[in-house]
């Protein structure tokens, strides 16, 4: 009899069908809800949790993957990596501070929060310090045996390997990478044998560090560890698990002594396929074949997938073969089961996290050949919903296919260059030097999102709630006139969120109802599903910014979000490019933004906070991406008149490396938040001869702290030791939304006197 293929699950969301987390650890936080209780509700969690997963006849369920906050944090604690500024007097390890590490407290500031990897969601990164790591707990232990105990299941323990933890951790040179290694590795096989003696039969090492370009004698590291394990923990079973990406060094890779090898097959851009076809598979691995998208939320194309898994078929025997999602379906929502506003079609064209378990479980049934009557069903009627939402009039529109065929005719270059255009700019707006600005959000007060949601709920009517909002944008003007700012702006007091409001307003955009992924902590959002072609339906801001304009004589900055954000921060079809996606959405922000320059609004801001965000893992592909954004982002805005003044924003990040395309965006002006790495950026931007207009921020908007003025002359000064003083605008660092009146009316006082004096000084 042929072997039969077998399904894991990498990882299960931890939000809850309901976001019962999320909740369960703010009224912990709050103090609504006793420590006692809390790990009560938590562990109801979990075990609801291992039950679903069991129900789906999984071969193998992921334990461990279960998390107070965030597995890195996890993982740090268990090692002992805790910086003393967490701990207390004759405490080892506690609640108390594994949340101060995540969250801060009064007397530490919390630890860094970052990207992991390519995806939306934060890890916290550990801080390796002189001190020796100790393994403070073995966490997969207990889950494991919370799993067997409470839900009967044979639980797969994951963890994140050393030579990733390491890898995203700091505290300490990458030259003494192997020297850490050297530190952790002991503690890691304490924990692996601990796990071998409870009579584990397999554990899940994530190694997702694996698919970036690591160099080769780090893979020599990769193997030393893998070798140290292996005979050291040698009946274990170690499932090696790499995503996101294709893995390098795949010979190598394939040659570890572990007993299987996770590929990510579909963000791999055909990478791991190409390698398994080329190089063969190791007749005593497994294979972890990542084939269900674990980053997005569509129905799988089930023959799509059959022809994938044929493919490897033919390399890999059937019984070597484990299906599974991509990756941990951390990063996709919980369950369809409550959506229960969006019409069929649409329905049918998602899966979520449990019905990605349930596709997988059908493929394992059609590739093994039961022919039980409800598999084929279920083929049907996969294919069909299927087949229902691609003829979707709005994912074929002939408009918009025509727009794209004639997209070369766009234009993506502006009439003149900057240094012609700074000069018919300056002529029309007579903007002192160091111009005063801001990015665009003033404070959304309880009052403000009250009003909102009365008009959601239709409490409110349109003219009620836009009389509310024409009045808080009057407020503001003259708020901002008092306080002597150079270029106003409206507020944006009709928005909760800078893509979301462009995506109720754009065709091609849905919103779930409970499409929540984990962003970091306790923090969810829901971004908006592009299932359709984008396209524009009537102006979007055209109203507020032509009202806010007519209230004063100084210029109002129009205020728009740029297409990558938009793309970055969406759930996005899959059967288009993304650069195809970018393209679409960079048409229709074009309208607007020509809508805008016909109510007389001159200054446009195209907000780009999330260019760096898809950013591709591997260095040889991010040329081209960079390449189409900057693109997008020149199609929607290169159209206007050589006077109109094109400003875009972006949030911090690491801008050294993206300097050229920052300055290839051709914007007019640029403000950049730099609070956190002040000095740093100013280099970069000096290094590279930056020379269209730029702002960088001058004081954080992220603490309600009113900055003095010595601090900003300060932040300044430095900044013009470097920057031509013509070119320099004067600025906080982002949107003052999350901020109070309170704070930022002084704030904003204080930074215009910093700027006359810094102009005195000129
Ligand atoms: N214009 C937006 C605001 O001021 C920009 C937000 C952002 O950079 N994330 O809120
Ligand atoms: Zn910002």
């Amino acid at each position: 009899m042929q072997g039969q293929i077998t399904t894991a699950n990498l990882g299960y969301p931890r939000i809850g069908e309901d976001r019962e987390w999320k909740k369960a650890l703010e009224a912990y936080w709050s103090g609504k809800l006793g420590q006692e209780d809390f790990k009560v509700e938590m562990e109801r969690i979990q075990l609801a949790h291992l039950e679903v997963q069991k129900a789906k006849n999984l071969d193998s369920i992921p334990v461990n993957d279960f998390t107070y906050y965030d597995h890195m944090l996890d993982m740090a604690v268990m090692l002992g990596v805790i910086p003393a500024r967490f701990k207390q007097a004759g405490e080892e390890w506690s609640l108390n501070i594994y949340y101060a590490m995540a969250r801060g407290n009064a007397s530490a500031t919390a630890c860094e929060m970052t990207k992991w990897f390519n995806t939306n969601y934060h890890y916290i990164v550990p801080e390796i310090g002189e001190e020796a790591p100790r393994l403070i707990e073995n966490k997969p232990l207990s889950a494991y045996r919370f799993a067997k105990a409470k839900a009967g299941i044979e639980g797969r323990p994951v963890i994140v390997g050393l030579y990733t933890f390491l890898k995203l951790s700091k505290g300490f040179p990458a030259q003494q990478l192997g020297e850490k290694v050297k530190q952790f590795l002991p503690l890691y096989v304490q924990l692996l044998k601990e796990l071998e003696t409870e009579g584990v039969a397999w554990v899940q090492i994530d190694e997702p560090a694996l698919v970036t370009d690591t160099g080769v004698e780090e893979f020599a590291l990769v193997e030393s560890i893998y070798a140290q394990i292996n005979k050291e923990v040698p009946k274990l079973h170690i499932m090696l698990q790499t995503y996101f990406e294709a893995a390098e060094h795949y010979e190598r890779l394939v040659k570890l002594p572990v007993s299987g090898i996770g590929l990510d097959f579909v963000h791999d851009n055909g990478g791991n396929a190409a390698s398994l076809a080329a190089h063969g598979w190791p007749a005593d691995k497994w294979l972890g074949a990542g084939v269900i998208d674990g980053r997005n939320i569509w129905r799988s194309d089930l023959d799509a997938k059959l022809v994938l898994i044929q493919a490897l078929l033919k390399t890999v025997p059937q019984e070597r073969i484990i299906l599974q999602p991509s990756c941990s379906l951390l990063h996709v929502p919980v369950s369809l089961q409550r959506e229960v506003k969006l019409n069929e079609t649409i329905k049918g064209s998602l899966a979520y996290a449990n019905e990605k378990l349930d596709e997988l479980v059908l493929l394992r049934a059609l590739l093994n050949g039961q022919n039980e009557s409800g598999i084929s069903a279920g083929l049907d009627s996969s294919r069909q919903a299927l087949s229902q939402f691609r003829s979707l009039p709005e994912r074929n529109r002939k408009d918009i296919a025509d727009a794209m065929a004639a997209i070369d005719a766009v234009r993506e270059k502006r009439n003149l260059p900057f240094s012609d255009r700074v000069k018919l700019q300056r002529g029309k707006w007579k903007l002192p030097l160091l111009p005063t600005t801001t990015i665009g959000s003033f404070p959304q007060t309880p009052e403000v999102r009250q009003a909102r949601l009365k008009w959601r709920r239709n409490e409110w009517d349109q003219a009620q709630y836009e009389a509310f909002v024409n009045r808080e944008i009057e407020s503001c003007i003259r708020i901002q006139e008092e306080i002597g700012l150079d270029v106003l702006v409206h507020g944006e007091f009709e928005r909760t969120d800078m893509v979301e409001f462009f995506g109720e307003k754009l065709d091609g955009f849905l919103f779930t109802q409970n499409g929540w992924v984990q962003s970091y902590g306790s923090r969810c959002v829901k971004p908006p599903v592009i299932y359709g072609d984008v396209a524009f339906a009537a102006p979007m801001t055209v109203k507020e910014s032509a009202y806010a304009q007519s209230l004063t004589s100084l210029p109002v900055k129009g205020m728009l979000t740029g297409p990558i954000t938009i793309l970055n921060w969406s759930f996005v079809r899959d059967d288009l490019s993304r650069e195809a996606v970018a393209n679409q959405i960079a048409l229709a922000l074009k309208s607007e933004v020509l809508a805008l320059e016909d109510a007389g609004i001159e200054m446009i801001q195209v907000d780009e906070p999330a260019l760096r965000e898809g950013l591709p893992l591997k260095q040889r592909d991010q040329e081209a991406y960079l390449q189409w954004a900057v693109k997008a982002f020149r199609l929607s805005a290169a159209s206007v008149q050589d006077t109109t003044q094109i400003h875009t924003h972006m949030c911090y990040c690491e801008f050294h490396d993206m300097i050229d395309s920052i300055l290839a965006l051709d914007a007019d002006v640029i403000s950049i938040e730099t609070s956190r790495s002040h000095g740093e950026l100013i280099a970069s931007f000096e290094l590279q001869g930056y020379d269209h207009g730029i702002g960088l921020g001058v004081y954080d908007i992220h603490s309600p702290r009113v900055p003095s003025v010595d601090e900003m002359s300060e932040m300044i000064d430095r900044a013009l030791r470097v920057l031509d003083p013509e070119l320099f605008w004067i600025n906080p660092d982002c949107g003052l939304k999350t901020r109070g009146w309170a704070e930022t009316a002084p704030s904003l006082k204080n930074m215009i006197q910093a700027a006359q004096i810094a102009r005195e000084k000129l």
